[in-house]
């Protein structure tokens, strides 16, 4: 099966065909690799202490996310003149180039990181790219440097080549933060209102393009989503006749719905609202940089919760955001004050701390959420079946994260309970 994450081979096989029973509505993913450790949420910076000026953490690094639709005629020169600019550089991260443009998410010393996006900007055709910085938690958030063409930019079944994504009339219309913002507010008037009917007779669809791990730990108010694991599964590759009635799109007026779109950084949306249009719906908008770019901006308001990211950093509350901004107008949208929003997907209670742990059975690895009462009883496991695996980890204290992957795969002595 071909999935449709972003990015996610390195940290996500394809969704496992089975959901268990007796879970809540989150399926099981399994993890290939591990994530490295990861501070507790206690130890995290606080919202302006260890940080400096400049948004970075203390070791000075942090992580950058750009992409760009835009025709390059010569994809695989472009790939090499970048491997040469940053052959002296600490850049790892995942970096791809077709004849479609760049999609980059990276990590590096401040000077690094900004140094190849202001090189990149010197470029005409890339000259009003929107970078967006985030502040590292300690030194590199990826593994290794990958940097190079890849087929599709973004993860979608059937590759993404054929779709029109540099063409922006076939794209949905990108709205800046506060504009997004303002359109969220004037729904929650009319919602009271109307039921989601605007004076016009127009409704609006606000939908989350995620994944459902991603959508567990934060997403907007009153957005919707489809009842799968992945997006994928989704009405995207079927006819009206096919798609399931609990699909936020089934039913919906092509012409008559706003359909506002929303992912992490923006290109799942440029890439979808493609699709849609293709499809005949008229009335496409799309958060401008995604949600990492409204955060900054407008901190938490709208938004409940923790935005997953796709690097070892895994979950960043609101505040973050706006800390690596040069004007930083962090609101309280620290982890503490956000509303409850977490589920154990063991027990299905509340959980405080939105980040996901992986399962200690190095067979199953599950990203999963888990509250501190099963964490103990299932010792680190995201099941009773796999509390009985043959290859465990031990349970580790707090949040840390797992050592490497093939040091317990390598290791004979693995514990097993
Ligand atoms: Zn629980
Ligand atoms: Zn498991």
């Amino acid at each position: 099966a071909v999935h449709l994450h972003l990015h996610l081979h390195y940290l996500l096989r394809p969704c496992p065909p089975a959901r268990r029973a007796g879970l809540f509505s989150s399926p099981w993913r399994s993890l290939p690799p591990l994530l490295p450790p990861v501070r507790l949420r206690s130890s995290l910076p606080a919202p302006t202490s260890h940080l400096t000026a400049d948004g970075t953490d203390e070791s000075g690094f942090v992580v950058v996310t750009f992409y760009k639709l835009v025709p390059l005629e010569d994809p695989r020169a472009e790939v090499a003149a970048h491997l040469q600019f940053l052959q002296d550089m600490d850049i790892h991260g995942r970096i791809y180039m077709n004849q479609q443009g760049i999609n980059a998410q990276y990590s590096g010393p401040r000077k690094d990181a900004i140094a190849y996006a202001d090189w990149l900007r010197t470029d005409p055709r890339f000259s009003d790219i929107l970078v967006q910085i985030s502040p590292a938690l300690s030194g590199h958030a990826f593994p290794r440097l990958k940097l190079r063409y890849k087929q599709s930019l973004v993860q979608l079944e059937g590759g993404s080549c054929h779709l029109p994504l540099v063409e922006p009339s076939m794209r949905a219309s990108p709205l800046t933060p506060s504009e997004w913002r303002e359109k969220l507010e004037a729904r929650k008037r009319l919602d009271s209102e109307a039921a989601g009917d605007t004076s016009e007779g127009r409704k609006l669809l606000l939908l989350d393009v995620r994944n459902d791990y991603e959508w567990d730990i934060g997403h907007f108010e009153g957005a919707k989503r489809p009842n799968v694991d992945c997006f994928r599964s989704t009405s995207f590759g079927l006819s009206e006749q096919e798609m399931d009635s609990t699909d936020p799109l089934h039913g919906v007026d092509k012409e008559k719905t706003d359909i506002l779109m929303y992912c992490t950084g923006g290109i799942r949306c440029d890439v979808y609202s493609t699709i849609l249009r293709e499809k005949g719906f008229g009335n496409l908008y799309t958060l401008k940089g995604g949600v990492s770019n409204y955060l900054k901006s407008q901190g938490s308001a709208e938004w409940v919760g923790n935005l997953f990211v796709f690097d070892d950093r895994l979950s960043l509350p609101p505040a973050k955001f706006a800390e690596a901004g040069e004007e930083g107008c962090a609101d309280n949208g620290d982890l503490s004050s956000s509303r409850w929003l977490g589920r154990c997907y063991v027990c299905g209670s509340e959980v405080e701390e939105l980040r996901h742990r992986n399962c200690a059975s190095i067979d199953c690895n599950r990203l999963y959420l888990c509250c501190g009462g099963c964490l103990e009883e299932l010792r680190g496991c995201c099941c009773s079946e796999c509390r009985g695996a043959p290859r465990l980890r031990p349970l580790l204290p707090g949040h840390q994260r797992y050592d490497k992957w093939h040091l317990y795969r390598d290791d004979a002595s693995v514990i097993s309970s």
